[in-house]
């Protein structure tokens, strides 16, 4: 479909409805993740030039989904770059995260697509580059940026990588400046609830999952949830611990959607395909069995060679779509290092032990 197609469609939608109401036929999904290649030649650097951002699918008539093309970005072969929902209408735009910075004026043709609307408002679910690299983009367009307080706090003190170097100062603009903090005496509270183009969105704040600092966004009409990435079904799961994230906490995050959302909700995980909590299940159980099986081999003291040499993700590979070494190596080191001596969160990190 064109642009000029896309946009009286889009029109005719806002003119012929008053109410959102979870409408028939959605959501519409236009391009699905690619499989993905995971073999990159060493020394391979993303082409963002080629990079092109869509959208990908449709929640309402004004609820869309961006992603990037496949089969370019290493970090994420199937779809480049982390996905973006837009919500916009008179009130204005509201983002759910901004993409990676070498894409934000992409990402900004893909949303003037469909509306002129200005850029009102920007909702982040974790720090990932692919998550809030265009943040300073968005913010100079004029988006009041909102997160939990541990990701603005991530953003502004990262924490220290093991042998890496400083990192650089962030760009004030792309800083959130509503923040929020997750209440662990009531897990699932909206901490933030806009009212905008007659949606209701609710910031709902995660306890440390796959950061400290992670929000997932419900769209009450629609009925759709973005649950960002705490669940994956391309690669291994990944709990960024050193920025407070933690391989029990996701378990505990699946727990939530399981009572947050309905048999029909869509789910909106930040990769991999469009999922129903039914869909969260399997993936719950691999969490269980790894930090038992992991456990066991850790109690009897082996060492994280010997645990990685166990190969104990082997049943799962099958079924992991994009399963590199890399992939499971950094998963099964979540693991081995979650199960015994696991530092607490101290502004929104932890200092995670060095491996050689
Ligand atoms: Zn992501």
């Amino acid at each position: 479909m064109n642009t000029r197609a896309l946009l009286s469609v889009g029109v005719a939608a806002l003119a012929a409805c008053s109410v959102w109401a979870q409408e028939a036929g959605y959501p519409i999904e236009i391009v699905k993740p690619g499989t993905g290649s995971p073999a990159y030649p060493p020394g391979y650097q993303t082409p963002w030039d080629r990079v092109q951002i869509m959208v990908t699918s449709k929640m309402s008539p004004n609820l869309f989904v961006l992603h990037g093309s496949e089969g370019l970005d290493p970090a994420h072969p199937d779809a480049s770059g982390g996905r973006v929902m837009v919500l916009f209408g008179p009130d204005g735009v509201l983002m759910v995260d901004t993409e990676n910075r070498q894409v934000a004026e992409k990402t900004l043709q893909a949303i003037r697509a469909f509306t002129s609307a200005p850029i009102k408002a920007v909702v982040n679910t974790h720090i990932h580059g692919d998550h809030t690299g265009a943040n300073a983009f968005f913010g100079k367009q004029g988006a009041l940026i909102f997160a939990q307080d541990n990701l603005r706090i991530e953003m502004v003190r990262p924490p220290q990588r093991a042998g890496g170097p400083p990192a650089a100062a962030p760009d004030m603009a792309g800083v959130p400046v509503v923040t929020y903090n997750y209440d662990a005496a009531a897990p699932g509270e909206s901490a933030v609830t806009l009212n905008m183009n007659g949606e209701i969105v609710d910031f709902i704040p995660m306890m440390p999952s796959h950061t400290a600092g992670d929000t997932i966004v419900r769209f009450r009409k629609a009925n759709v949830i973005y649950i960002e990435d705490f669940y994956r079904n391309f690669g291994y799961p990944f709990a960024d611990q050193a920025n407070g994230g933690s391989i029990r906490g996701m378990l505990e995050a699946v727990d939530l959607i399981e009572r947050l959302a309905d048999a029909k909700t869509t789910l909106v995980p930040g990769h991999g395909t469009l999922v129903k909590k039914q869909d969260l299940l399997p993936y719950r159980a691999m969490l269980v069995d790894m930090l038992a099986k992991v456990k066991a081999l850790r109690d009897q003291g082996k060492s994280l060679k010997d645990v990685l040499a166990a190969n104990l993700t082997a049943p799962y590979d099958k079924a992991t779509l994009g399963d590199t070494q890399q992939s499971k190596d950094r998963f099964v080191t979540e693991v081995y290092d979650e199960v015994k001596d696991f530092p607490p969160v101290v502004d929104g990190k932890r200092a995670m032990p060095a491996h050689p």
